[in-house]
């Protein structure tokens, strides 16, 4: 009797978690490919496989975000929907890609069943909110680690590192890289660091912004802007999802100052105080590096866009 109604009552949350996620998660996904073959199919999602099962027994002493996530029985992690292999969400609803799966592997070691996930989609611009508010528990979705963003929020990592590229039409031999922007039309994400770069090297002074990168792919398509800026992890997705039509221009910005290309070291946003959670999650990372289930993750996601990847040093702070 007390099992049934145990039963029930989850049953009920699972329900209620349900429809909860569907009312947010609504929007339809934008087609990656403009719109010219309709919305992405099932197969855009990739996927390593891996299963993540939950530890037991966890506890972190001194964290008031595990102390919520246990209370309230379910971790609420802040995603992108519109990144292939990345932070995707298909045409079935199904959420995949590297950084979904980095939010899964989190959530497994804080002892949370995948099915006690719900996931909230949060544009770049609106991290560091989402984050301060409490809104989410944390945050997975290409979001590099900035002095600026620590005044705000603390990051675990980094799990990844990319460099800034430019995504443009196949047919287009005009634009080379960075020093080939003059004149031309540049679409970014609102609150990025690639579109702040643009800004402050005055490359171009034709800037259009969105909340989301999906959008600028599809004004390239239709030829309202002549490139889109951003990760390379992010554009090569897209390149991978529309090869006849569009292509990466392969040559990553560059800083004068180390004569190397400006990285974007992908961290897991956090809390600002909670340093208890920030040195739980950056121990998962580190062994996640070593026993190969990053290997694994990364070669089954986002190695789908094309690039071989290894696990990058951990910056613990
Ligand atoms: N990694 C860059 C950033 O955090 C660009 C990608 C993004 O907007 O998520 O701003």
């Amino acid at each position: 009797m007390r099992i049934t109604r145990i039963a029930a009552a989850a049953a009920a949350v699972t329900l209620a978690l349900g429809l909860a996620a569907c009312g947010k998660e609504g929007t339809p996904t934008p087609s990656a490919d403009g719109g010219t073959s309709g919305a992405p199919t099932s197969d855009a999602c990739t996927s390593s496989g891996t299963t993540f099962t939950p530890a037991s027994g966890v506890a972190i002493a001194g964290s008031p975000t595990f102390e919520k996530i246990k209370a309230a029985g379910k971790v609420v992690i802040g995603v992108k929907f519109d990144q292939p292999n990345l932070g995707y969400k298909d045409a079935s609803g199904k959420r995949c890609g590297f950084d979904i799966e980095i939010a899964q592997l989190i959530a497994s070691k804080l002892g949370i069943d995948p099915a006690k996930i719900e996931y909230k989609e949060i544009a770049s611009a609106n991290r560091e909110t989402a984050i301060k508010g409490g809104e989410v528990d944390y945050y997975v979705g290409t979001y590099s680690i900035t002095e600026k963003r620590k005044a705000d929020v603390s990051f675990a990592g980094p799990y990844f590192v990319a460099a800034q590229d430019l995504l443009v039409r196949k047919d287009d031999t005009s634009i080379t890289g960075a020093d080939s922007l003059k004149g031309k039309t540049v679409c970014s994400a609102t609150g990025s660091t690639p579109i702040q770069r643009v800004r402050d090297q005055k490359l171009t002074d034709k800037i259009v912004e969105f909340k989301t990168y999906s959008e600028c792919v599809s004004q390239l398509l239709d030829k309202k802007v002549d490139a889109v800026t951003t990760d390379d992890a992010i554009l090569k997705g897209f390149a991978a999802q529309s090869p006849s039509q569009l292509k990466v221009v392969g040559k990553p910005f560059v800083d004068p100052a180390t004569g190397k290309a400006y990285p974007e070291k992908y961290g897991i946003g956090l809390p600002h105080d909670d340093k208890a959670l920030r040195d739980f999650v950056n121990a998962a990372l580190e062994a996640a590096f070593t026993d190969g289930t990053w290997q694994k993750v990364y070669d089954g996601t986002l190695g789908k866009s094309g690039s071989a990847g290894s696990p990058p040093a951990l910056e613990k702070y």
